[in-house]
């Protein structure tokens, strides 16, 4: 008899016992009998002694045993991200599976077979033409490899055809790791990207953290490609991380061009869940090299990890923030730290993390100044000081001027809000009474279509009421701007111009995007409004003009951060204009002309921005000169969440080497009608911050069962505040 710890889907900070006949593997997947159900659970590792009473042990009822197996690293990798993050063992095993691995039953999933003509095939005659489908079929066959699958479709007669030619020795199947397909058709790399490729490609499979730090458009991407294509040729595996809103079509295009489609799987949440599965299973036994996806793809089981490449490494949507609140990123470094092989970030302003890992050569720094096209020359950015300008609809008179002159020259402009909607808020104009939503601390955002009244927060929406509900007045105004009118009020100033709006409203349907993108490359649109969603990852030729409206919003946040973010959306922003041979401009309108941040993207310069943003950091410790933690907790009334938080601090032994900060309310007190409260432990020692965090975790778990609605986690490197 041998006897296992499982993990099993339960909110719970432990592993259950299990007994079974069979030796089992860490990783393999089993059903228990759990409660009064059956559950999927993981086998986990072996206990040889286990000291409850053995007789009440229940038995391990099914094993699946075909299925492959999770490996020891990916266990491993679980095992590390739940102590971490101080997230419940099972859940995080269950977050990071594959959906079709969660289910109950075991899994179906095919392995493709590949097949090509033999070089007794390549003898034949080819079938007569007359033969409409056996010749069609044989064509594509030609010099060719395909997927036995994907032939099958093609044709009625393709089944029996190529079953008769497979009998024959005709046709052959190949292993798929001999089909990378590498074009010839890729550039000439430059002496910097030369240089980082080298410096990557050499690290001998050890642990190496590279940084890639290099310009709009200097070219990461093939760094990245030619990095990816030489681990590839070892038969290694990679992982390649990017942001939901850069996994574009471009980009995947760009990818089977260069690595062949049968090489990559992409796991990202809107990949249908079987292809999901398939891709996970794919990745764990070596069928596919190359797995490309966001964030949750970083808890893919690899076969043999040779590479992987965060791409925008200082990207927020790293960071998942709810459930399991992992970093894509930093658990990107410790898995390339476990499988000793080399890890790029790469962006063009880094996180100031990575930037002061860098700085202090704990991540090697390369860096691309110079942008790969050498036509192409960074914007010329200009600081539009409004202060005592008279604004229409939100435009200066310049920014009005250049729009109309680029127009009329025939170049794409780009105006940059980060804000949909028609106007941020509508309010009364005798009593002064705004919009508020009734379940968050937000106002509502006006949007046209209806009109309605919309929370961003959590998409309670309303019909816009005929009159004031505080004091009947029928007079209401629109405050601000936001892309909606932005739209409308460009079409009245350029009504010559086509202008088209980028945002989470306009591309809300499947193809929207595509669509849109496929009528600006054909130059359909002179004007382009849109949000952070045009900021990155898309090159248009023809871009020669930006206009960033209202930038200063970004810069009163309460968040240590908020800086840093606003920083690189400008960055990213300002590196669309000019990216071919057309100079670029950029027109920055703000009220603070001399803030340091606007000084130093007017320079180009990210050091100069980050230098002075860490010496802040430094003087207050905040991350990377320090660590925390957040413990939250909500309830149906802030009172009640603050005073949950109180008496769980009362009860710690605190150290001197963490600070406790709060309770506090959180800054959007209000999200979906639950009321939010925070502390954070802070220290520049982890093991003791995390240390008071357990301590914490036992007794926020027993304190819980005292409240009637506490909800309560944890955030480990929080990243908002
Ligand atoms: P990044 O990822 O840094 O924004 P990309 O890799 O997308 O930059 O490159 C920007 C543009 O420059 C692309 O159109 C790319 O094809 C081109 N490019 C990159 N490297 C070279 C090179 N060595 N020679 C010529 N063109 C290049
Ligand atoms: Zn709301």
């Amino acid at each position: 008899m041998y006897w296992f710890e499982v993990v099993v889907n339960v909110p719970l900070y432990t592993t259950f016992t299990y007994k079974s006949e069979q030796a089992l593997k860490r990783g393999q997947r089993v059903l228990v009998p759990f409660g009064h159900k059956t559950v999927v659970a993981l086998v986990w590792r072996e206990n040889l002694a286990p000291d409850i009473d053995r007789s009440k042990i229940k038995a391990i009822e099914t094993v699946f045993e075909s299925e492959p197996i999770l490996n020891e690293q990916w266990c491993d990798l679980i095992d590390f991200c739940a102590r971490y993050y101080h997230y419940p063992i099972g859940q995080t095993a269950f977050c990071a599976l594959a959906t079709g691995l969660r289910q109950n039953k075991p899994l179906t999933t095919k392995s493709e077979v590949f097949i090509t003509l033999s070089e007794l095939g390549l003898q034949q005659p080819a079938p007569a033409q007359a033969h409409k489908q056996k010749y069609a079929l044989w064509q594509m066959l030609s010099g060719q490899t395909h997927a036995l699958s994907t032939l099958k479709q093609s044709y009625p007669q393709a089944k029996k055809y190529i079953d008769l030619w497979l009998e024959a020795g005709w046709l052959i199947q190949v292993n798929p790791s001999s089909l990378i397909a590498t074009t010839q058709n890729k550039p000439q790399l430059n002496s910097e990207q030369q240089q980082a490729v080298e410096a990557i490609c050499c690290t001998n499979q050890t642990f190496s953290p590279f940084l890639l730090f290099g310009v709009t458009g200097s070219g990461k991407t093939e760094v990245y490609f030619s990095c990816i294509e030489q681990a590839l040729k070892m038969g290694q595996q990679v992982l390649f991380l990017l942001p939901e809103i850069s996994l574009t079509p471009q980009l995947l295009n760009r990818v089977q061009n260069r690595f062949g489609q049968y090489h990559y799987a992409v796991l990202h949440s809107q990949i249908a869940d079987k292809e999901r599965t398939q891709g996970f299973m794919d990745a764990l036994t070596g069928q596919k090299q190359l797995i490309i996806g966001t964030r949750l793809a970083v808890f893919t089981p690899m076969h043999n990890l040779g590479l992987i490449v965060v791409d925008e490494e200082h990207d927020y949507s790293f960071k998942q923030e709810d459930d399991l609140r992992y970093h894509a990123r930093d658990l990107a470094l410790w898995r390339s730290k476990q499988a000793q092989c080399p890890v790029i970030l790469g962006s063009a302003t880094p996180s100031l993390e990575s930037y002061h890992k860098a700085v202090q050569g704990q991540y090697r720094l390369l860096l691309l100044q110079h942008r790969a096209n050498e036509r192409s020359k960074l914007p010329k950015i200009h600081i539009e000081d409004v202060r005592r300008q008279k604004l229409e609809e939100g435009f200066s008179p310049a920014a009005i001027r250049l729009l109309r002159e680029n127009h009329q020259k025939g170049g794409l402009s780009l105006v940059y809000l980060n804000r949909r909607g028609f106007a941020p808020a509508l309010v009364c104009t005798d009593c002064g009474f705004s919009f508020g939503c009734p379940h968050c601390s937000a106002k509502m955002v006006l949007h046209k279509s209806g009109p309605t009244l919309r929370c961003h927060h959590c998409n309670f929406a309303q019909v816009v009421p005929d009159s004031c509900p505080s004091c009947g007045n029928q007079d209401l105004s629109a405050l601000g701007q936001g892309t909606q009118r932005v739209e409308e009020t460009l079409s009245t100033l350029i009504p010559q111009a086509v202008v088209a709006r980028v945002d989470k409203d306009s591309t809300a349907r499947k193809h929207d995007w595509e669509k849109l993108y496929q009528q600006i490359e054909k130059e359909q649109v002179h004007i382009l409004v849109g949000t952070q969603m045009l900021a990155k990852g898309h090159d248009f030729a023809k871009l020669s003009l930006v206009i960033i409206l209202n930038a200063d919003g970004g810069l009163y946040s309460p968040d240590f951060r908020s800086a840093e973010r606003l920083f690189s959306e400008l960055m990213q922003v300002s590196g669309r204009a000019g990216r071919a041979e057309h100079a670029g401009l950029v027109l920055l309108q703000t009220q603070l002309p001399d803030h340091a941040l606007f000084l130093a993207l007017k320079a180009h310069s990210f050091t100069d921005f980050a230098q002075e943003e860490l010496d802040k950091r430094q003087q207050f410790g905040f991350s990377p000169f320090g660590h925390s933690i957040a413990i939250k907790a909500d309830a149906f009334h802030i009172g009640e969440a603050l005073h949950f938080l109180t008496q769980v601090k009362n009860e710690m032994i605190v150290s001197t080497d963490v600070n406790v900060l709060g309770p506090a309310p959180a800054f959007m007190m209000r999200l979906s009608s639950r009321e939010r409260a925070q502390l954070f432990l802070e220290s520049q020692n982890r093991k003791a911050l995390h240390q008071l965090a357990e301590q914490f975790i036992s007794v926020l778990t027993v304190k819980s069962k005292q409240y009637k609605d506490i909800r309560w986690s944890i955030d480990v490197d929080p990243m908002a505040s």
